[in-house]
């Protein structure tokens, strides 16, 4: 996960399926997959029933080439979403700038619906010609998911994170993520009062500090 996530927490992820008795491997390529198995890089071979490929996404932009907007790893939107005279564009394809994170682009579901609402209502401001305020995507970006019976959600912008603070009660555990001093995304596992709680402290841009200081549980190591 070192694409978006600092390295502590993809330990923390690594402990998770370890302990539920799947081996991680890092960096171990593929190089065959057939009927035997898969075969890796340096002729190991691991036999397998079955073969599930998890390898990534990107925007499907390729059909606006020649269209006139700007495409860069996504449609190019400023911060209320629009592209071009009478052009929006929402979810995934979306590259906006948002108001604390800067240019980015989110493939959460929330983001898509959050977005669907932003563009909606200034395309027809647009289109009315009205004098109303154009409404900013300014929604912190939050996915959430279950892997081994625990509810993993995240809150916030993980990229370019350079300091981790893991708190834990009992199998409870909250992430603190930040940059600059400042709290930039949080992550719970089994813990949504305090998700929420952090979530909140995302759009307020606090200190990171403060954050720590504030947060329940007990303080554990991660490794570096
Ligand atoms: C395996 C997987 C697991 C995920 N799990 C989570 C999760 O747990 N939590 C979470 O928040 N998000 C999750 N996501 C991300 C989430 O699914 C996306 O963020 C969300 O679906 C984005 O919505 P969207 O409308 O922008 O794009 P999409 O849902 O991708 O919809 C785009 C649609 O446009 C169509 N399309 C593309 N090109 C054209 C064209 N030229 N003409 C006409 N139609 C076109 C596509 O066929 C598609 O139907 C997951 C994604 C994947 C792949």
């Amino acid at each position: 996960m070192a694409r978006v996530l600092p390295p502590e927490v993809g330990q923390v992820f690594a402990e998770l399926h370890a302990a539920a008795g799947s081996e991680v491997r890092c960096e171990a390529e593929v190089v065959e997959v057939n009927g035997a198995g898969v075969c890796l890089h340096g002729g190991e071979r691991m036999e397998a029933d079955v073969v599930v490929a998890g390898i990534g996404a990107g925007p499907n932009d390729s059909w606006l080439a020649g269209s006139g907007l700007e495409i860069r790893d996504g449609v190019i939107c400023d911060e209320t979403l629009r592209a071009a005279e009478r052009v929006y564009a929402v979810g995934d394809v979306a590259r906006w700038m948002h108001p604390i994170y800067g240019s980015i682009r989110v493939e959460h579901w929330t983001s898509a619906r959050d977005h669907a609402r932003v563009a909606a209502a200034n395309l027809t401001a647009e289109l009315a010609e009205a004098s109303k305020a154009v409404q900013i995507a300014d929604g912190v970006p939050y996915f959430w998911s279950d892997q081994l019976g625990i509810k993993i959600q995240a809150a916030g912008w993980t990229p370019g994170t350079d300091v981790v603070h893991v708190r834990q009660d009992g199998a409870r555990r909250l992430l603190l993520l930040g940059r600059a001093d400042r709290l930039t995304a949080v992550m719970a596992l089994d813990w949504p009062r305090e998700l929420a709680l952090h979530r909140r402290k995302l759009a307020a841009e606090v200190d990171f500090a403060a954050a720590i200081a504030d947060a329940p549980g007990a303080p554990i190591d991660t490794p570096n």
